[in-house]
């Protein structure tokens, strides 16, 4: 079992606070991606739940033990906490066939070596590199490389695993087949885990839920879709997926677009004064006989399996994409319209 609690975290260094009040409670079994520009903090956070740096405020608990209680003054060693990692740079040991680097961590432990090969061809199976048991990580790929260091990271049988940016050095194609690797060995171990990456795809489809960060500060912790569809504030919205942000005025129970008053939306959120509308390129639908806003197209780009568009729209240049849709369906220049399929609506600070 590992529920995972962090409550009012924080992480200064000097005047400078990497992470700011980082609360969670992490279900056993779940799987949570901490997601965020470079410098927001996860790195800083994965290190205080493993217990390389220590919190300067608060307590992080595995279960109903205290691992780290900064009030206290406690830190539980890392070797103790009994979690497993895998960094960026997932350092196989250039010398060591498979079987022993996977099987590292069971000699520190003691294990005989007959338990330990067992252990090891059972890991080995799970990542799919049975057959590269006798082989020196140079003779391997990218990819099997980090599959041998999580098969390392796993042969401990950790109830909590830390990854950290470990798909980062692989390219575009491995890294996404490697995504449901992770997934399926996640699912069929029941472990619980800690994910954290830039890359917003990723933290979409591996997730239960996302923290998503922002200046050592979390912004919003949800599902993927919640995230989404729900975004907390301008930050998550911009982060996650893409999004045309236009200028606007609310004004009682509508807000208006800026340039023309005509064109106004529902105001759920009770907003006053300046505002934000907040549309997504895939939600809105372009034609050529009418619509809610009138635009000029202004250029198309011809992605294969979508175009997508710049259209100016009075002041505002909005990007649109359609799936589907043919290059010359629009020329530059011609009138187009646009329906706003969904509209988000913040302050203007939020
Ligand atoms: P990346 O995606 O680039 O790894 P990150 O989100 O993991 O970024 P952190 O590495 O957690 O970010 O860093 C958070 C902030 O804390 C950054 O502003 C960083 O410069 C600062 N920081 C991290 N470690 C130290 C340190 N040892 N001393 C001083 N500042 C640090």
């Amino acid at each position: 079992m590992a529920e995972l609690k962090l409550q009012h975290i924080y992480k200064r260094y000097g005047n400078v606070t990497a992470v700011g009040d980082f609360n969670i409670e992490v279900a056993d079994g779940e799987f949570i991606s901490f997601l965020g520009p470079s410098g927001c903090g996860k790195t800083t956070t994965l290190r205080m739940i493993a217990g390389f740096e220590k919190p300067s405020e608060g307590v992080i608990m595995i279960g109903d033990q205290e691992i780290s209680n900064a009030e206290k003054g406690y830190f539980l060693a890392p070797e103790k906490r009994g979690i497993g990692m895998v960094f960026q740079s997932y350092a196989v040991w250039p010398h060591m066939n498979v079987i022993d680097n996977v099987g590292y961590p069971l000699k520190i432990q003691n294990v005989p070596k007959e338990e330990r090969l067992k252990q090891v061809m059972e890991m080995l199976e799970l990542v799919h590199l049975k057959e590269y048991a006798e082989r020196l990580p140079s003779q391997l790929s990218g990819g099997q490389q980090q599959r041998v260091a999580l098969a390392r990271a796993l042969v401990a049988k950790p109830s909590l695993l830390l990854l950290d940016e470990p798909l980062s050095n692989l390219d575009a194609k491995l890294r996404e087949s490697m995504r449901f690797e992770i997934s399926a060995i996640q699912k069929e171990l029941g472990i619980t885990v800690i994910y954290v990456t830039h890359d917003q795809s990723e933290a979409m489809t591996m997730s239960d839920r996302i923290v998503v960060m922002s200046m050592g500060k979390v912004q919003q912790i949800g599902k993927p879709y919640d995230i989404y569809t729900k975004p907390a504030n301008q930050m998550v919205a911009d982060f996650i997926g893409l999004v045309n942000f236009i200028p606007a005025t609310a004004k009682g129970d509508r807000i208006f677009m800026q340039g023309d008053e005509a064109i106004s939306f529902p105001n759920p959120k009770k907003l006053a004064g300046e505002a934000v509308l907040a549309v997504r390129p895939e939600q809105i639908t372009l034609s050529k006989t009418g619509g809610m806003v009138e635009g000029v197209m202004n250029h198309r780009f011809y992605m294969g399996d979508s175009v997508d568009y710049r259209v100016k729209v009075k002041d505002h240049i909005v990007r649109v994409i359609q799936k589907g849709a043919g290059y010359n369906t629009y020329q530059d220049g011609e009138t187009v319209y646009l329906d706003f399929d969904n509209v988000m609506s913040f302050a203007k600070d939020e």
